[in-house]
């Protein structure tokens, strides 16, 4: 076994970081390499197993679970597989949220509940459905739920007088992992549901994690009990550092066949804000498009700039911009990309009207005070805007 890593790692140094996570079964004729995701299988068989074929025995990939004969069904609900500790990459900012998740999926009540929260694309998901993967794999019951998941659930079992079931389905598991619980705010009926469940649950010291985009004391429209119940356990904030998204950036270029040098990483780093979800996007089009080598930025003015990096974010076209729309997707990016020509370069309102397809100066006005409306009362919104700011003065050197 350590003559196989020792081969993988000469033919591909950053691979080998990887294979050392995987179970490997190796026999005097073949190697069976077991990935923890069908994402890792897919990447050895795509990118690495033909580097390999010279080790001179049959090389296999399985994902764990398709090595093992069907056993005894444990109960598991809404768990995706291809969230696992072992693709989670690890830094200091998320380094207190994964050792608790990792505790609790291996000791279900130890912690309970559980209460993760941090802004978009920082793995909160991801870590519940790992903890719901390993938890199972041990034979614990569990269910992951998206908070309005479960209130629809809720909603439907009352409307046909099964409400019982849902209680009960819900009580009888060893762990509930419950997503972006900021959806229960304003839902009364559904909150009391909850509280139900819950109480049961912790009854049992059964485990109960909570995962949102925001403080329990800041999601609002919440029944003082719940927040009380909510607060009782553990909280623990998910972030994402400079260092992390390093590491993070590193290992998704690897994933993707990508190489992974100064390069490519600074090219990624530059590129994109702190969020895992974006970098994965950034990665998978860098894969098709290559890096994109930019000379003419310098020659190009500040505005197109601004409005090409909006359109990339939107996955959009900087044209499409320009072009009269009624589509909301593009008409939220262009509206958000104006209020950055205003906000940023401080262009005028004529100016920008030009720039967007001969808009007169009040169809600017217009659109920047509705952004800048919809920045003081919507937190996700706030959030996106946040963090677009920062990549923008970044890349147009406003920093
Ligand atoms: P959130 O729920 O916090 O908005 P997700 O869990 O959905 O974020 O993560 C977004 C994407 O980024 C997912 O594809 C996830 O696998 C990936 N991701 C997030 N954090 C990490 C990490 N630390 N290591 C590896 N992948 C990550
Ligand atoms: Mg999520």
């Amino acid at each position: 076994m350590r003559d196989f890593l020792f081969f993988v790692e000469s033919r591909d140094r950053f691979a080998v970081g990887l294979f050392r996570q995987f179970r490997i079964e190796e026999t005097p004729s073949r190697v069976l390499i077991i990935t923890p995701t069908l994402e890792y299988k897919r990447w050895v068989l795509e990118y690495i197993r033909a580097r390999l074929a010279d080790y001179g025995k049959e090389i296999m990939v399985k994902v764990k679970g398709e090595e093992k004969p069907a056993g005894e069904e444990v109960l598991r609900e809404g768990i995706q597989e291809k969230y696992q500790f072992e693709n989670f990459v690890v830094g200091s900012s998320n380094e207190l949220a994964y050792r608790v998740c990792l505790e609790v999926s291996a000791n279900p009540g130890s912690y309970s509940p559980l209460f993760l929260y941090g802004g978009v694309g920082l793995g909160k998901t991801h870590l519940l459905h790992a903890i719901g993967n390993r938890a199972t794999t041990m034979g614990y019951r569990a269910i992951y739920r998206q908070a309005n998941e479960f209130s629809e659930d809720m909603i439907k079992s009352l409307k046909q007088g099964r409400v019982e079931d849902f209680r009960r389905n819900f009580s009888e598991v060893d762990l509930l992992l419950l997503d972006d619980v900021q959806f229960l705010s304003g839902k009364e009926r559904t909150q009391i549901e909850l509280f139900r469940v819950f109480e049961s649950l912790q009854r049992k010291e059964k485990q109960i994690v909570l995962v949102s985009d925001r403080h329990p004391k800041e999601i609002g429209d919440l029944s003082e009990r719940l927040i009380s119940r909510f607060v009782s356990g553990i909280i623990i904030e998910i972030g994402l550092d400079e260092e992390t998204k390093l590491s993070i950036v590193k290992n998704k270029l690897i994933l993707f066949g990508l190489p992974v040098d100064r390069k490519y990483i600074d090219y990624v780093m530059e590129n994109t804000g702190y969020s895992v979800r974006e970098i994965e996007g950034f990665i998978k089009t860098l894969k098709l498009t290559g890096i994109r080598e930019d000379k003419s930025t310098e020659g190009t003015k500040k505005e197109e700039l601004l409005l090409s990096l909006v359109a990339r974010h939107f996955n959009l076209k900087p044209e499409d911009l320009k072009r009269d729309t009624k589509e909301r997707k593009v008409l939220k990016a262009k509206h958000i990309a104006m209020y950055f020509c205003k906000t940023l370069l401080r262009m005028s309102y004529p100016e920008i009207g030009r720039l967007f397809g001969k808009l007169d100066h009040t169809s600017a006005l217009y659109a920047t005070k509705k952004v800048e409306e919809k920045r003081l009362g919507d937190r996700k919104f706030e959030y996106l805007l946040q963090m677009l700011e920062k990549n923008l003065k970044r890349s147009l050197g406003l920093v």
